[in-house]
């Protein structure tokens, strides 16, 4: 039987782990398999490999390895910033301002803490998903812990002014949170230059493991730990370290460093032949910023057309997409991040997320630009609620 064929254009849900990255990893589950806090020479050399993992990670965002703890992953980290703070400022403030387009592993911590007495400002955005820093500044009162806005959005795939927001953060004295999950390894990163105290990395997303992540901490910065136990990452972050996991994350997040100037390059442009031919199809549009988007984020709405069944019938031609964030694909209401972007409930329902990886090709692109349209004009012509101009039969 010849194999189904599998176009993966999903990659903001996750990414295929690198062989590089597997090998690398491979040792650290047999030969050297010692506990890190063992005293032995066999704990040597996984503590070797978990430094030289942190050296990686740092040089990858600008940062110094005393600043970059392991954690299991982006929801993690995301806890850990809120959380940890609000522990460590609760008697300072209770305060606390985001975006209303925040990943969950935010919104959903945001949501618990109000629950725990604390308050939180869910910033609007404009139609681009954009958040405003004057807003920002404006939302800023004497007892505001923390500022968590994030740096690419993983539905839409806008960029947000990072850069600006940390400098009001600073000038007013107040933490500076961002969730740059889908931003490493796509766009440079540099946490100096974007005023950042804290900020979220996750391994999958950059072709490395997952289950692992790391949470970047300005060197001090007031933080209280999430995880209590052992005395791991200088007490701040307990439990036996991932070993296997925090070595693919090194070298995942260094290949994905010394590729991302070509990468980038080559996926903004098959980005943009996407993004132009689907919008060739009646009454679809572009989600998210034009410009200020990530590289390999393609976001668009057909009228008329409801997000699952498009998916089921793109998965049939062997096109693997997604229509909102993974998380939430299973549920039927319609995306927070389309609807905060002003997009009405009906229509914010017809969302296509395309997001391409170093895997994609321009002959795989051609090939979703011949499927799409079909796939669109099948729906339409059984909807009925289509207009007569948009049917075919
Ligand atoms: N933040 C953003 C923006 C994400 O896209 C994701 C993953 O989808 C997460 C956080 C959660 O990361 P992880 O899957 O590593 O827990």
């Amino acid at each position: 039987m010849e194999e189904k064929r599998l176009i993966y254009l999903d990659h903001a849900a996750t990414t295929r782990t690198h062989p590089d990255v597997v090998s690398a990893m491979l040792p650290y589950f047999t030969e050297h398999f010692g506990n890190p806090s063992s005293l032995y020479d066999l704990a040597s050399a996984s503590r070797t490999a978990i430094e030289d993992a942190r050296k990686k990670v740092a040089t990858a965002v600008g940062a110094v390895p005393e600043e970059i703890f392991f954690t299991s992953g982006g929801t993690e980290s995301d806890n850990w910033a809120l959380r940890g703070v609000a522990s460590a400022y609760g008697k300072k403030g209770r305060h606390i301002i985001t975006s209303a387009i925040e990943h969950h592993a935010i919104l959903h911590t945001c949501e618990a803490l109000e629950r725990e007495g604390y308050e939180v400002t869910y910033l609007p955005v404009d139609e681009y998903g954009m958040v405003q820093p004057g807003a920002v500044e404006a939302a800023i009162r004497p007892d505001t812990i923390l500022i968590s806005v994030m740096l690419a959005n993983n539905e839409i795939g806008t960029i947000q002014p990072i850069k600006e927001i940390g400098g009001i953060a600073r000038s007013h004295k107040v933490l500076f949170h961002t969730d740059a999950v889908q931003g490493v390894g796509q766009i440079p990163i540099d946490v100096r230059e974007l005023n950042v105290d804290l900020l979220s990395i996750s391994g999958h997303k950059f072709s490395g493991p997952k289950g692992v992540g790391a949470l970047y901490i300005r060197r001090g910065t007031r933080i209280h730990p999430l995880i209590h136990g052992g005395a791991q990452e200088k007490k701040r972050r307990a439990g036996t370290e991932n070993v296997p996991g925090i070595v693919g994350l090194g070298r995942a997040i260094e290949r994905a460093i010394a590729i991302m100037p070509e990468k980038s390059e080559r996926l903004t442009k098959l980005r943009d032949t996407l993004i132009t031919g689907l919008l060739r199809i009646p009454k679809s549009r572009l989600n998210g910023h034009p410009t200020e988007r990530l590289p390999n984020n393609a976001n668009i709405i057909f009228e008329y057309i409801e997000g699952e069944s498009i998916l089921l019938l793109l998965n049939a031609h062997g096109i693997a997409a997604s229509s909102g964030s993974a998380c939430t694909s299973a549920s039927l209401d319609p995306s927070h991040v389309l609807l905060a972007c002003g997009i009405p409930h009906e229509v914010a329902h017809g969302s296509l997320r395309l997001t391409l990886g170093e895997e994609t090709t321009a002959e795989e692109i051609a090939y979703v630009l011949d499927v799409v349209p079909k796939v669109v004009q099948r729906l339409r012509d059984m909807s009925p609620l289509t207009p007569k101009e948009l049917r075919t039969r």
